[in-house]
Formats: C-alpha cells, structure tokens, sequence
C-alpha cells in the first residue's frame, strides 16, 4: 500500500463534543448530544454487532465493515460524567482528542465566548478513562487554528502537546485531531513531522490521504435515523 495514499471509505468515524443538556443561553448548542441520544447511538451500535476502533487499528484495519471509530474533540468533562459511564456499560472504546495545554482548566478558545465556559477533563479522569481503554490522542497544545500558524508555532503546539501527553500517558501518542477541522499543506507537514501518524478533520467525504481523514460530527438535533444512515451506509442525509 503506498504511503499516504489509503482511502479510509468504509469504516466510519464520528465525532461528538459534549454529552450533556445544554443550557438555554447556550449559543453552540449543535455542539451537545444529550446522554439519552448518546445511548441511543450505543444502544443501536451493540445491536447490529458494531464493534470500536481505536486509531491505530482503524488506520491498519480501516476497511472493516461493521466497525466504528467514536471520537470526542477537546476532552470536556461531561465526557466523563455522562459518555464514560455509557461506554462502559455498552462495553465500547472511544478516542478522545485532548487539548493538552488546557487539561483540567475550563475553555478558553471558544470564539462564541459562551457565557459559562465548559469545565474540561482533569488528569485523574482522565487516567481513570485510560486505564479501562478509552485511548487518548492529540488536538494540539492550545486549541489554535493551525492554518494561521507558521512551521515554527506548529513545531510548538503539536511537539509540545505530543510530548505532554506521553508524559501523562506512558504511551506514544501518535493521531490528532485538528482544532477547528481546518489545516493546509504545512499543517499537514509538520504534523508527520512531529510524529503523528495521521490526522482527522471534521469534513466528510473521502480525505486524499491519511492526514485528513474524515469525520462525521454527530449533533444535538441530528435524529437517531441521520446516525444509522451514516454508520451504515456513509451517508447523513437524504
Ligand atoms: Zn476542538
């Protein structure tokens, strides 16, 4: 298989941000699934004998029907108080992509400026989540629009961020997931630079490589039947 040149279109990857009930002054409140729907999704995963992915084995194994990779971005708490206690009882594994400058403190990057930022992961959950297999991976240092960045700040956010993390971790981390979904050529560059292996965005459709993997980002009104298309057949709408 060339490198760089897999074509991820059968296994799907999703995304969520937060489990939770969104308050009514909450301005992104796609940004939620309520723990009902999330159960809902898992519900109907172990059902049709879907198994999860962690990254490593979706990029070698990748073409696998009834397989699944669930991911979160930015590590929220309420991944712990309300995603963590499902994924255990469903007996599923998830990648959460962490932004390791930011672990434990509450959201700072949020260009909504929601009125009460959302409380992010501490370390002690998150070595609880590891320790029973939830995998833990990379959305770089500070939650930047990597696009922006020159080669040296991209060294920094995604070295550092990497470096952190393994520290934490014991393990090596080696996916990220782009802050924003968005990246170019350089991003791109720098991140195999760095050592991550691959990388996922938040758009749909067939990425041209492994550094731009594809994501289907699951949202407060998306309906149960909008997941099943798309975890079955890749596709969202119609
Ligand atoms: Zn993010």
């Amino acid at each position: 298989m060339e490198r760089g040149k897999v074509k991820f279109v059968r296994t799907p990857v999703i995304f969520y941000h937060k489990i939770g009930y969104p308050a009514q002054e909450v301005k992104l409140q796609n940004l939620f699934v309520t723990p009902e729907n999330f159960s809902r999704h898992l519900r109907y995963l172990c059902l049709r004998n879907f198994r999860t992915f962690a990254c490593r084995e979706y990029l070698e194994n990748g073409n696998r029907s009834r397989a699944v990779l669930i991911t979160f971005d930015d590590g929220f708490r309420n991944n712990y108080e309300f995603a963590f206690p499902l994924l255990k009882k469903f007996g599923f594994t998830a990648t959460i992509f962490l932004v390791a400058g930011d672990v434990g403190k509450k959201v700072a990057w949020e260009e909504s400026e929601e009125q009460h930022p959302e409380e992010l992961l501490t370390w002690e959950q998150i070595l609880e989540m590891h320790d029973y297999g939830i995998e833990f991976q990379s959305h770089g240092l500070t939650h930047r629009h990597l696009e922006k960045l020159s080669a040296g700040e991209l060294r920094e956010e995604l070295k550092t961020a990497k470096g952190i993390l393994e520290d934490k971790l014991h393990k090596k981390i080696e996916f990220l997931a782009y802050p924003y979904g968005t990246y170019n050529d350089l991003v791109k560059k720098i991140a195999r630079e760095c050592g991550y292996r691959a990388a996922f965005t938040t758009w749909r459709g067939p990425g041209r490589d492994r550094y731009e993997i594809r994501r289907m980002g699951i949202k407060y009104n998306h309906s149960l039947i909008k997941f099943i298309r798309y975890v079955e057949w890749g596709k969202r709408k119609k």
